[in-house]
């Protein structure tokens, strides 16, 4: 058998999940197969890159050991809750330990409706399908904690969206695919014994320091809390807008998940969103930090009875955890941002010396990547006009690098320019590449995509042959709006 299940969210008792079986599609085609990914999962990859494999990644046959599932969930969206959403296109397959000794899920979306699917099909089409895959691992190479791409299968069937499209399966991996919205959904029902489970489960599974911990349930929101800080600033430093950040999307591992209407940067500027749902700019891309904080809070609340069973003492206690989050996701900018400007051990004013850049940066419409990748060069070879003419308006950039040139000593120079190489990447997945990538395998070629995710494989080095995968779009190439288009 290609997996050694291990399925513990299928051990936990029956109000967690629902069983179901994908259902088969009429004529699937492996498009792409992670056979590194597969490899560091202990999984058989020979037996997965086979006929075998394709039926058990596209839902035609239950591999030998999976107990199919669909998970429960609720989830604050845009603000709103949705007491009922869980996985209503998705199915977990089951839990596989990797050769890192770590537990992962196996999951298929796009494997046909469970219980939890009201209105859609269950279904995927195939560009969020090759969206996914292309910016999970881009993101994985980027050195963000993140769900992995394991296979995109297109399904040989057209789903109707905006008219009729390909139809695909993607396969997920994730340390866990436990969501604030799981929480929420036993906390919504009163269900204090299943929130308990499902708190030790996630201890067990994510946090097993918190069990030396005074109060356990304490130390797993500190650590929920402390990784999302660090992840959101994460996502900052290389430009990137998650763009659904509804409690339903965010992880308690600290994992990013649910690539639907992301998008990385091109133009800097803080309100930039390209979601065509979110019409507010909710979860534009400044507003991640006080959001992530919003959906943190909404996690604290289903911990309550179980951070004390007097809720005069549990309301102090989530408020202490919660008000620790600023701070940790405001160093956690600091250090990312001033290390994109070569400083290592930065103090307030170098803080400000990123804010002015930033600034001059939204000002001057100038590339968020190229920007701070260039800088190093400008340091490097002391000619400031491929920084300069990245902006509209230069004036604010001039008087900006005279300023950082004063800062960085000639005998600092080599480190900062290493600092800035490793943490200012050349390639990022740019969202018109993804739409190219996209139309081209709605019409059957996969060349792109396979092109697009060989470059992300080493997003901080000069890749010479791929040197046009580093331009921001042209005009008329500009993507002014991505859709989840599930
Ligand atoms: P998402 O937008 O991916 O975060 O999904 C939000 C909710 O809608 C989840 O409960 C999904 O399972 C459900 N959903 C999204 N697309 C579909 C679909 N095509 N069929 C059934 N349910 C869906
Ligand atoms: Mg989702």
């Amino acid at each position: 058998m290609p997996f050694a299940f291990d399925n513990s969210y299928a051990r936990l008792p029956e109000a967690f999940s629902a069983r179901i079986e994908p259902t088969p599609v009429s004529a699937p085609v492996m498009i792409r197969l992670n056979r590194e990914l597969a490899a560091d999962l202990g999984i058989d990859v020979a037996r997965l890159d086979s006929p075998e494999g394709l039926n058990i990644l596209s839902g035609n046959r239950i591999a030998d050991g999976s107990e199919p599932l669909a998970m429960a969930y609720s989830g604050h969206q845009f603000g709103g809750f949705s007491p009922q959403l869980g996985d209503g296109r998705a199915i977990l397959l089951g839990e596989v330990v990797g050769i890192d000794g770590l537990r992962r899920d196996v999951h298929l979306k796009g494997s046909g409706p469970t219980p939890f699917s009201r209105r859609g099909d269950g279904r995927s089409a195939l560009g969020p399908v090759l969206r996914e895959y292309i910016v999970s691992e881009a993101m994985a190479a980027l050195g963000v904690p993140t769900t992995r791409a394991l296979a995109a299968v297109a399904s040989g069937e057209q789903v109707i969206r905006e008219g009729r499209v390909p139809g695909g399966v993607f396969t997920r991996i994730a340390r866990s695919h436990i969501r604030v919205g799981t929480f929420e959904w036993f906390a919504a029902r009163q269900d204090h014994a299943n929130l308990r489970l499902l708190a030790d489960h996630v201890i067990a599974r994510h946090y097993p320091e918190a069990r030396e911990a005074a109060n356990s349930y304490r130390a797993l929101l500190d650590g929920v809390i402390q990784r999302q800080a660090e992840l959101v600033a994460h996502w900052m430093q290389l430009g990137f807008i998650h763009g659904v950040m509804n409690t339903d999307n965010m992880t308690v591992s600290g994992e990013t998940i649910d690539y639907g209407p992301c998008a990385f940067l091109d133009n800097y500027h803080p309100k930039k969103k390209f979601s065509s749902i979110d019409q507010q700019g909710r979860y534009a891309f400044a507003n991640q930090g006080p959001i992530a904080h919003w959906n943190l809070t909404r996690f604290a609340e289903t911990l309550l009875p179980l951070l004390n069973s007097d809720s005069d003492k549990a309301i102090p206690e989530a408020e202490a955890a919660l008000d620790a989050f600023s701070n940790l996701h405001q160093s956690a900018l600091q250090r990312r941002f001033t290390a994109k400007i070569g400083i290592d051990a930065a103090d307030d004013s170098d803080w400000n010396l990123v804010k002015t850049l930033l600034a001059a940066m939204a000002e001057g419409e100038a590339d968020f990547t190229l920007v701070f990748r260039q800088l190093a060069n400008a340091l490097e070879s002391g000619n400031d006009a491929t920084v300069i003419r990245l902006f509209n308006e230069t004036d604010a950039i001039i008087a900006w690098l005279r300023e950082w040139r004063a800062r960085l000593p000639q005998a600092a120079r080599p480190a900062a320019i290493a600092l800035m190489r490793r943490t200012n990447s050349i390639f990022i997945p740019r969202n018109h590449r993804i739409e190219e990538v996209i139309q081209a395998g709605n019409g059957g070629d996969y060349e792109p995509f396979h092109r697009l995710n060989e470059v992300l494989q080493h997003p901080f080095e000069e890749q010479g042959e791929f040197a046009e995968y580093e331009a921001a779009p042209e005009p008329d190439e500009v993507v002014c709006a991505t859709f989840c288009g599930t």
